[in-house]
């Protein structure tokens, strides 16, 4: 009987949303400029309606490319005949999300604490919203909720305050889920939520950390498309708002910062998952961090934390300029990505956006580094493409525990070099 009721909720939903059947990710390996331009050309083919989970790179770097099933055959014909190598990376992607869903309806139960609550599973927007409450209520001497703005659809976005005291003390600032489908990173930002009150008065490091400066974390940065991967489309990326003009919707957050902005590296086409927006800080979920950043002036390190990929970058992703800070920055990621390393030997890569991964305009730590907050950073957790963003749910205890190594080798050191 309660499978039955389980099956009837996942036929429910099921038909509710968007599915991918037969959607394959390939993972296409361009190795020189001209195989790299042509991949490119892929993505104005709107007809075909890819969606790239990852690049177009440097030549040698993978791209991956979601791919709808009525397109599987034009995309690798169109590879072969230009002699470019892919694998399937993912065989069939509504597989890997039905197996997500029926993980999220098995541990499917509403805690009454932080304690009680389930770090193993993902959450949609109510229960983490409701984490958040239940983690201030807990801890009413170090947390606090603040409301910074609302989303375009009307949803409240929250940040959680940590604070031992003080009036305006420097601060270390981490997002996560700016890009909404990247479930494992709104997960690890509910972990560290916890592990932040659970360490504190515990373990020296924290509690010294905690008693010069405060944290900020924002856990659903981008809560209308976070909803939306719950109801409708579980790849949603970009925020919700609609273009006039276009029937396309939704912003890429991470290109609509004013820093190049609408420069190489991101799209003035609302269709595609790169669309910049029509002006800087065009969305409501990045103007309330420029307000509350701007208003705050004390904020010493900016974390934004995306997945996947395993990278750990500083900027620039709009330009091929050095940071002025870069040896000391690429010395400090070095010794994060060490650090995050230890524990279950997950290897990252680190360096500039613009050389690591690709041109990248508009971003988040770009415009925060512009700022003068020198420890600017951005994560990509993992994996490094095996599940991409649909990372099962087994492995959000072990990439949140493993990204806080790297995240308190950061706290650290920007604790001990205030500037
Ligand atoms: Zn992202």
């Amino acid at each position: 009987m309660r499978v039955l009721v389980v099956l009837c909720v996942l036929l429910v939903v099921a038909f509710a949303k968007e599915d991918f059947v037969g959607h394959q990710v390939l993972r296409i390996s361009a190795i020189d400029e001209v195989q790299v331009q042509k991949v490119n050309e892929l993505e104005d083919l709107e007809h075909l309606q890819l969606d790239f989970w990852r690049g177009p790179a440097q030549p040698g770097s993978p791209i991956d490319i979601r791919v709808p099933f009525p397109s599987l055959q034009p995309v690798k014909v169109f590879l072969e005949s230009h002699g470019i190598e892919y694998t399937t990376m993912i065989e069939d992607v509504q597989s890997l999300l039905d197996e997500e869903q029926e993980q999220l309806y098995a541990f499917h139960t509403r805690a009454s604490s932080t304690d009680d609550f389930n770090y193993a599973t993902y959450h949609n927007l109510e229960e983490i919203y409701g984490f958040m409450d239940m983690l201030v209520a807990e801890n009413p001497q170090l947390v606090s909720k603040i409301q910074i703005g609302n989303s375009y659809e009307g949803r409240p976005i929250y940040v959680l305050k940590f604070s031992t005291g003080g009036n305006n003390r420097p601060a270390f600032w981490i997002d996560t889920g700016i890009h909404s489908r990247e479930w494992v990173t709104q997960a690890s930002g509910v972990w560290f939520a916890k592990k932040i009150v659970s360490d504190y008065q515990v373990d020296d490091r924290l509690t010294d950390f905690l008693n010069n400066m405060d944290i900020f974390l924002e856990i659903v940065t981008n809560p209308d498309g976070f909803a939306f991967t719950h109801s409708t489309n579980r790849l949603w990326r970009k925020t919700r708002s609609p273009s006039p003009g276009s029937s396309c919707v939704g912003v890429d957050p991470n290109r609509n910062w004013d820093a190049g902005f609408g420069m190489a590296g991101a799209s003035n086409n609302p269709c595609t998952e790169t669309y910049h927006g029509r002006f800087a800080n065009s969305e409501p979920e990045v103007k309330s961090i420029v307000d509350f950043v701007t208003a705050h002036g004390n904020i010493k390190a900016f974390i934004s934390i995306h997945s996947y990929s395993q990278l750990l970058l500083y900027p620039f992703g709009y330009k091929t300029d050095p940071a002025r800070d870069q040896s000391e920055l690429d010395q400090l990621a070095k010794s994060a990505v060490t650090a995050l390393a230890s524990l279950y030997g997950t290897s990252y890569k680190y360096g500039s956006i613009i050389h690591t991964i690709y041109r990248a305009s508009g971003g988040t730590i770009d415009w925060t580094y512009n700022q003068g907050i020198k420890y600017s950073f951005t994560f990509e957790l993992r994996d490094t493409g095996r599940y991409g963003f649909l990372l099962p749910a087994a492995q959000i205890i072990p990439t949140a525990q493993e990204t806080w190594l790297a995240l308190q080798v950061i706290m650290d050191y920007t604790k001990n070099h205030l500037y």
